[in-house]
């Protein structure tokens, strides 16, 4: 996750305007699904496709937590740096 510390206002219709750059950043056309995922951390807005991809490496996974994709060898790369931390 990247702060950017950029901040928006939501409208009275309750829509928010995604900066230009992060749109840009994250390939987001105009016309483009999004789906909003509430997590324990906030709203996360992503793209959405019929598969799910890998948060890390952008690899096909079916595995969600909490609305969020990863894949198995990422969790084993996660688990490796969760066991070097202790
Ligand atoms: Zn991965």
């Amino acid at each position: 996750m990247t702060i950017t510390g950029i901040v928006r206002r939501v409208d009275d219709l309750g829509r928010v305007v995604i900066p230009k750059e992060i749109r840009r950043a994250n390939k987001i056309k105009e016309g483009d699904p999004l789906e909003i995922i509430h997590t324990t951390e906030g709203i996360l807005l992503k793209k959405y496709t019929e598969h799910n991809y890998c948060v890390f490496c952008n690899t096909s996974t079916e595995i969600e937590l909490d609305g969020i994709s990863v894949c198995t060898h990422c969790i084993s790369r996660l688990g490796k740096l969760m066991k070097e931390e202790k």
